[in-house]
């Protein structure tokens, strides 16, 4: 039975090795359109600088991470931040705040940590206390990220301290990201206990967790990919070959693939794990309201800015970076200060920080030359952190149309994207669109397809 998997980033390798290591018996190919697997995950070094293009740590809590780690014998090789600079601050009018300690998730459930805090007026946290004594919402209904937190914590814990947090996810504009796609988890809290605040704190203590709650590897992310790859001998892995279109056929569908050579594959099942708005163009001649439903799902676009400065050139910097709420208007995201999150990310006597700049709903910062890219991250390092210096070297990083957004209607949008998918038998999807942008997700989400192919090969 030949199986072809189509984009070899995390959902694809994942759902490559789940399908390789339970039924090696399957010819497996895996279509990579890029010159390098992982998709959005790579590590670079340069001139002893340890660089991710993209991601640089996943969430421990979720399990697939994890748990794959530890399938591929890599899981000795994670590593937490490094406490010796266990703080992250938030931008507000300006100037540097701590981001107040005791929180879960992006919630204030530690009431003192908050009220010693810096960041919210009095006002603010005052609207935070009150939380337990507001009613619920009632009614089924969806609502935006923004109006419900707003809601529940007052619009000023909203913008100066929730907001942030969450843009860091998935950059988007939290008065169109649905709650019910997004933090479900959040109104269940609402419905349940009548309160957030109270919901939380009722929650039993997690156990020790055996692992830190943000990880990644003494060799960057790249560890993870090249893991994956390495376990897929006897695979077909095609890199380089783009899929153009995915058309039926009597006993399974054929691939058109690029290059004037390239030969269709056959295949009895296909998974496809490319972003929305590429799917929506191979599945284009098959099902046209399918195609059209994809491309609904919008994205953002971001850019990262890398920068290495001598030591000796910079401010004490004591932290592991600072996040930029929407409402300070800034081109640029966050500001990590990478070789103080991550041991060994530099050479000593070097710093590297890195700018995120571009957020969802606004200007489509990946089509700006390097120059304005870069001065957009040096721009705000000067006012923020009064870096004047030229950088030892920079490195910028383009992700047009990297992050999907799961806006208000995305639920539905995945619902009728799943009823399709009912109607095409030997296709199945995966990847950051589903269940979550996050690595552990999307893990999750190529091995749930991967396992969703075993059952249809094995009742056909
Ligand atoms: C800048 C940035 C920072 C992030 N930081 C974090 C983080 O710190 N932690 C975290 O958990 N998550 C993070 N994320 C999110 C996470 O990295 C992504 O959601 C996840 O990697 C997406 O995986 P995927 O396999 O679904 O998609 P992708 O990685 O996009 O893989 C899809 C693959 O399909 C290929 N492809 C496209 N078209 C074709 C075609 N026609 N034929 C064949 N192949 C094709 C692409 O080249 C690509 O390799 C970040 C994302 C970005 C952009």
């Amino acid at each position: 039975m030949n199986v072809v998997i189509i984009g070899g980033g995390i959902a694809g390798l994942s759902a490559a090795y789940q399908l390789h290591h339970i039924a090696p018996e399957l010819t497996l190919t895996l279509v990579e359109a890029s010159a390098q697997w992982g998709g959005k995950i790579a590590t670079e070094h340069v001139d002893g600088f340890l660089i991710e293009s993209g991601p640089d740590c996943f969430l421990s809590r979720k399990p697939h991470g994890i748990a794959l780690c530890e399938s591929l014998g890599i899981a000795d090789q994670l590593i937490g931040r490094d406490p010796d600079h266990a703080k992250t601050f938030v931008l507000r009018d300006g100037r540097l705040h701590p981001l107040p300690s005791g929180l879960t998730g992006m919630i204030p459930t530690q009431l003192d940590a908050l009220t010693n805090s810096s960041l919210l007026s009095a006002e603010g946290i005052a609207h935070v206390t009150q939380e337990p004594t507001l009613p619920p919402r009632p009614g089924s209904d969806d609502e935006s990220v923004a109006s419900f937190i707003s809601r529940r914590l007052g619009r000023e814990a909203f913008d100066h301290l929730v907001e942030p947090l969450m843009g860091g996810i998935c950059a988007g504009q939290a008065d169109q990201l649905s709650l019910a796609a997004m933090f479900p988890q959040l109104r269940r809290l609402e419905q349940e206990h009548g309160s957030l605040l109270k919901g939380l704190n009722l929650q039993q203590p997690a156990p020790a967790p055996l692992y830190p709650p943000f990880v990644s590897f003494k060799n960057g992310m790249q560890t993870l990919v090249d893991a994956l790859v390495g376990q897929l001998t006897g695979v077909d892995l095609r890199l380089n070959v783009a899929v153009t279109h995915v058309d039926p056929i009597e006993r399974g569908y054929l691939l058109q693939l690029s290059g004037p050579k390239a030969e269709p594959l056959h295949a009895e099942a296909v998974i496809i794990t490319t972003p929305a708005f590429v799917s929506s163009q191979l599945l284009s001649t098959l099902d046209a309201e399918w195609a059209a439903t994809l491309l609904d799902i919008p994205y953002a676009s971001t850019a990262l800015v890398n920068l290495a400065f001598d030591e000796a050139d910079l401010p004490v910097l004591d932290g592991y970076g600072y996040l930029i709420p929407r409402i300070e208007q800034r081109e640029a995201l966050a500001c990590t200060w990478t070789s103080r999150k991550w041991r060994d990310r530099a050479p000593s006597t070097t710093l590297l920080l890195r700018v995120y700049v571009g957020r969802y709903d606004q200007t489509d910062v990946t089509q700006y030359e390097d120059d304005r890219l870069l001065d957009i991250a040096r721009d705000e390092i000067r006012s923020t952190l009064q870096i004047d210096t030229p950088p030892l070297f920079h490195r910028i990083i383009r992700y047009p149309n990297a992050l999907p957004q799961y806006n208000m209607g995305h639920l539905d949008r995945i619902d009728s994207v799943n009823c399709r998918l009912a109607q095409h038998p030997g296709l199945f999807m995966a990847g950051a669109m589903f269940n979550g942008v996050g690595i552990p997700d999307c893990i999750a989400s190529g091995e749930t397809a991967a396992t969703h192919v075993l059952q249809y090969l094995r009742s056909h």
